[in-house]
């Protein structure tokens, strides 16, 4: 894990970055779509699976170049379920050899925890566990379309502890239909007692093309007002700072040394490569995304087709203000001394748009370090839409 503690720490940090990568693998396969999700993903198909995990093999195959002399920091497994693709994630794993004790996370659902699946996932080399609970509240978790109870994702929080997990995030989501504030408070309180050591904090929204747009009109009456879920954010960043878990990012908590090293690379700029279909890359000041399409990918991948619908290649002030804008979703800040040797000079409008988010109370500056104020951090989309 990256450990910022410090100026010393922070710089050699950013030196180390510019060799250091991340990889992601997208495996599509769920069991039913939820009807919030705008993930690329398809049904549980095993005849799929071979060609998709032949596919990503050659896939990385063909990148490993890249990879020369430049030091892997992560791997993810997202989806979609991996959990229902063991094997692929084995054979990968046994096929990229990475180094030990790099941080390996696999997402799942409750529903599809079991002892064995878990032992496996340990023997490949995984050691940190992902769980899509999204609430501890068995209607809600029937009103967004959930396959697992309240009780099987307290099972399976268990049971991945029980197996040798002992880092495990879980995702959380407010502002859920017909959610109000007694229902959020029990669902931390029944974290309390669970060895959950990392939280991701999610307020559901109404993504074009899901099945909860369509019903939007039926739905929005039940979701709760602005005011009720400002305060259903308080009262998690409170609750979570109680059970141990510090607010690091705008979505995430963590307790001590359990912050993701692999979403840290995210925020801080580091290299990552997406491995499967619909995954996303940044690499060298480019952002890319693979076909979103699992045979269209496959085809691309087997005979050397392109294989990107999306491809950016960003400006150095695009690429300034877009990584200060994402960096500053750190509550530490950014030390723009350092981000400045980094990334290159500050654009002369930000330095305006800067000085007017700490009038507005927005932003706090202290010496050359700004971050998130308390208000910053509720309205973080207000600040990264004035910075980019
Ligand atoms: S389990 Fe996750 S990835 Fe699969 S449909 Fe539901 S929200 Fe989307």
């Amino acid at each position: 894990m990256i450990k910022i503690d410090g100026n010393g720490a922070y710089w050699k940090t950013l030196i180390l970055m510019d060799g250091e990568y991340s990889l992601y693998f997208h495996l599509p396969f769920c069991k039913r779509r939820c009807p919030y999700c705008h993930f690329y993903v398809r049904g549980d198909r095993e005849k799929e699976k071979d060609a998709l995990l032949k596919a990503l093999l050659l896939h990385y195959s063909r990148l490993k170049s890249q990879f020369a002399h430049k030091r892997l920091l992560s791997i993810y497994f997202g989806g979609g379920t991996p959990t229902l693709f063991i094997e692929g994630i084995n054979r990968i794993l046994s096929h990229i050899n990475p180094p030990r004790n790099i941080e390996i996370t696999v997402e799942g659902n409750p529903e599809d925890i079991t002892g064995e699946k878990l032992q496996q996932l340990r023997a490949a080399g995984v050691n940190r566990l992902s769980l899509g609970v999204q609430s501890l509240d068995d209607t809600l978790l029937s009103h967004l379309g959930r396959n697992h109870s309240s009780a099987n994702a307290v099972e399976a929080i268990e049971t991945a502890y029980a197996k040798g997990f002992e880092n495990i995030t879980i995702d959380l989501m407010y502002d859920i239909p017909h959610m109000t504030m007694g229902i959020w408070q029990d669902t931390l309180q029944q974290l309390e007692p669970l060895p959950v050591k990392h939280l991701s904090l999610y307020n559901l929204t109404f993504e074009p093309g899901t099945s909860f747009a369509r019903r939007q009109a039926q739905l929005k009456p039940h979701v709760p007002r602005e005011g009720t879920s400002v305060a259903m954010l308080k009262y998690g960043v409170d609750r979570l700072k109680q059970l141990g878990m510090q607010r690091y990012e705008i979505s995430a908590f963590a307790k001590n040394n359990f912050q993701s090293c692999h979403n840290r690379g995210y925020w801080e700029g580091r290299t990552f490569w997406g491995l499967g279909p619909s995954a996303c890359s940044y690499v060298e000041g480019v952002r890319f995304r693979n076909i979103s399409n699992l045979h269209a990918y496959v085809k691309a991948v087997t005979h050397s087709l392109p294989l990107h619908d999306f491809k950016k290649g960003l400006s150095q002030e695009e690429r300034w203000k877009e990584h200060l804008a994402i960096h500053l979703r750190l509550l530490e800040g950014v030390d723009l001394v350092h981000f400045e040797k980094r990334w290159g000079q500050l654009p002369r409008d930000t330095e305006s748009t800067l000085q007017q988010l700490i009038k507005e109370k927005l932003l706090s500056k202290r010496g050359s370090r700004i971050r998130l104020s308390y208000k910053g951090a509720l309205f973080y989309d207000t600040v990264a839409t004035a910075i980019i």
